[in-house]
C-alpha cells in the first residue's frame, strides 16, 4: 500500500487503545510495508527439479529410500543424484543404488564421485563401471578426508575436482556437474579464488554447478552476480536443504563455513524435543526460501532430501510442480 494513501491512519491511531498496542500501530504507520511474493499461476512453467539421495546402509534405510524415490519419481525430476561416502566408503552401495535406479525407474541418475583415497586408475575404473551400467551423469567432487582433517591429494590420484572433471572427460562422454559454494568453501584462499576454481571446473568440461546449501537467498543471489561478473554462464543450481534437525545442521554448517543466520536459530529455539513442530517450521523456511528465489527468476532447484520425500514433495508442490501425467 502507498503510505500517502493511508490518510485515515491518524484516526485509527487515535482510536487504538490500550497503549500497549501502540508499538504495533507505530510500526504499521512508520515501518516498511511488505507485499506478498508473486503467486505463480498454472499457466507458468514449473521449475526444473533434481533430488539428492544417499546410499542406504541397512535394509530398513533401503526401504525408506525406495519409498522416497518412488514418490519423488512422480514429479519427473530432471535427474536424481546419489552421494559417494567420504573416501569412497560407499562405493559399492552408491553403485548398487544408481544401477537400480537405471534398471527399475524412469529417472535419470547422476552418480557422485570423489578424488579421495584412490588412484586415478581406480577412479577411472569406477567411472567406466558407471558408464557400463548406463549412467551418463556424474557429480565430480574432491571429497573430504574421512573423519575430518586437512585434505591432501592421494599420491597418484586426482588432486582436485577440476582434475577429476578432466579425467572423466577422457573416460567417456559424461554430463558432469560440480559443486559451488555461495558461502565460500572453507579451504578457499578467498571468495575470488573459490570462484576461479569453479570457473576452472566448468572450463574443464562440467556443464552445471550445484550449490552447497545456504539460508539467506541474498547470499546465493550475490554469488550469482559475482559468478556472472567472472564470466561464468553455466547454470548454478541452488541446493535446498529443508532443515529438520537444526542442532545437527548447525554442527555441519560450522565445519563447512555455511552461515547460519540468527533468525533461523531463533525459529528453532525451544523445539529441541519437538520433532513434529520442527518439521513444520522446516517446511515453512524452505518454502519461503524457494519462493523468494523463484520470485527472483530462479527456476531450477536441487533438493537435499536426506532420503525423505515429504518435505521435498511439499515444497516442489508449492513451487508449482505437479505429478507428471501417467506417473
Ligand atoms: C552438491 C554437492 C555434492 C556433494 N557430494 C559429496 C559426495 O557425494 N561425497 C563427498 O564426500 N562429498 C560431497 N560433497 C562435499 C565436497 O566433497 C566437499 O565440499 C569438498 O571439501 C570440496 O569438494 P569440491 O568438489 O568442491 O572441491 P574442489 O572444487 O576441488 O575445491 C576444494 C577446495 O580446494 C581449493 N582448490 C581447488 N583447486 C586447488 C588447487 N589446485 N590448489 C589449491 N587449492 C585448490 C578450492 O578453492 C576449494 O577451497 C558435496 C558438495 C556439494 C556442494
Amino acid at each position: 500500500m502507498d503510505r500517502k494513501t493511508s490518510d485515515r491512519a491518524p484516526e485509527r491511531a487515535a482510536s487504538l487503545r490500550p497503549s500497549a498496542t501502540r508499538p504495533t500501530l507505530e510500526r504499521w504507520l512508520t515501518g516498511p510495508r511488505f507485499g506478498g511474493l508473486p503467486a505463480r499461476g498454472a499457466e507458468q512453467p514449473a521449475p526444473l527439479l533434481s533430488f539428492e539421495f544417499f546410499p542406504p546402509r541397512t535394509e530398513a534405510l533401503e526401504t525408506q529410500l525406495w519409498a522416497c524415490i518412488r514418490r519423488l519419481e512422480t514429479l519427473a525430476p530432471r535427474f536424481v543424484s546419489v552421494t559417494y561416502g567420504a573416501g569412497g566408503s560407499t562405493q559399492a552401495r552408491t553403485h548398487a543404488t544408481v544401477a537400480r535406479i537405471v534398471r527399475e525407474t524412469r529417472l535419470t541418475p547422476a552418480a557422485h564421485l570423489t578424488c579421495v583415497g584412490a588412484t586415478r586408475e581406480e577412479v577411472d575404473q569406477v567411472a567406466r563401471d558407471y558408464w557400463q551400467a548406463g549412467v551418463r551423469h556424474v557429480v565430480a567432487l574432491r571429497g573430504d578426508v574421512p573423519g575430518g582433517g586437512a585434505y591432501a591429494p592421494h599420491p597418484g590420484g586426482y588432486a582436485y575436482a577440476m582434475d577429476l572433471v578432466g579425467g572423466l572427460r577422457r573416460v567417456a562422454d559424461f554430463e558432469i556437474s560440480v559443486a559451488a559454494y555461495p558461502d565460500v568453501h572453507p579451504a578457499a584462499a578467498s571468495p575470488g579464488a573459490d570462484l576461479d576454481n569453479l570457473k576452472r571446473k566448468l572450463d574443464a568440461g562440467a556443464t552445471r554447478a550445484i550449490t552447497n546449501f545456504f539460508f539467506d537467498a541474498a547470499t546465493y543471489l550475490r554469488f550469482l552476480d559475482r559468478a556472472l561478473a567472472a564470466g561464468i554462464t553455466a547454470p548454478i543450481v541452488p541446493g535446498i536443504m529443508p532443515v529438520t534437525n537444526f542442532v545437527q545442521m548447525r554442527k555441519f554448517a560450522a565445519t563447512n563455513g555455511i552461515a547460519v543466520p540468527d533468525w533461523l536459530a531463533h525459529l528453532f529455539d525451544g523445539l529441541e524435543e519437538d520433532a513434529e513442530t520442527r518439521r513444520m517450521v522446516a517446511a515453512v523456511v524452505a518454502a519461503e526460501q524457494v519462493r523468494l528465489l523463484q520470485a527472483n527468476g530462479i527456476d531450477e532447484f536441487h533438493f537435499y532430501t536426506l532420503n525423505r520425500a515429504d518435505l521435498a514433495y511439499a515444497i516442489a508442490h508449492i513451487l508449482g510442480v505437479r505429478p507428471a501425467a501417467g506417473l
